[in-house]
């Protein structure tokens, strides 16, 4: 019998401020939160049916590091597919996806050999503040040979898009691969 339930575990990386909880928010509970603690990790669920099949999604919120103790390899070990997000009105938060792409590989232990990823540029409803360009974003996806999107957490634009085009597209594409 056909599998009717997929689940699906999704990291969100990036650093801070980029809009990673206001994402997990926006897409589970459809809300847009001004103020949220950077402090807190947090596990969102949300639970949909799409062509018969039921899709559940488990989104992780990641939190920095502590002085005394760092989440991040278990956060990459959670992960079946990772959200590297950075905000286009912030140029230091782009170049810092390098850095969590390569901290991911390091714990994946798969040095040159590929991981399930995204790039995302959030906050794009700030257009007069941006400092990133679509372009940019582009030739980094590419690089880092991953799709590229977009998104507002505070407009929703792309939001639905992320989770239920891409996310599901890359499940799709590693399938084809483990087959
Ligand atoms: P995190 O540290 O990555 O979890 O970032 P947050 O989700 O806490 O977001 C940091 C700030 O950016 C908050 O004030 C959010 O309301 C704001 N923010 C997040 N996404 C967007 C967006 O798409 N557009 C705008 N204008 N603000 C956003
Ligand atoms: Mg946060």
């Amino acid at each position: 019998m056909e599998n009717k339930e997929m689940k699906i575990k999704v990291g969100l990386f990036g650093s801070g401020g980029v809009g990673k909880s206001t994402i997990a928010i926006r897409f589970s509970k459809d809300i847009f939160v001004e103020d949220y603690d950077p402090t807190i990790e947090d596990e969102y669920k949300k639970e949909n049916d799409l062509n018969n099949k039921k899709i559940l999604f488990y989104i992780l919120d990641t939190a920095p590091q502590e002085e005394h103790y760092d989440p991040f390899p278990r956060y990459v070990q959670y992960t079946d597919i990772f959200v590297l997000i950075y905000s286009i009105t912030y140029k230091r938060s782009f170049e810092d996806i390098k850095y969590f792409n390569e901290r991911i590989k390091r714990i994946l232990d798969i040095e040159d050999k590929d991981y399930p990823k995204i790039l995302i540029g959030n906050k794009s409803d700030l257009t007069m503040k941006r400092e990133v360009s679509i372009k940019q974003g582009k030739e980094l996806a590419k690089k880092l040979n991953c799709k590229f999107i977009e998104t507002s957490a505070k407009t929703g634009e792309n939001i639905n898009q992320l989770f239920y085009e891409t996310i599901l597209l890359e499940i799709e594409r590693l399938k084809t691969i483990e087959e």
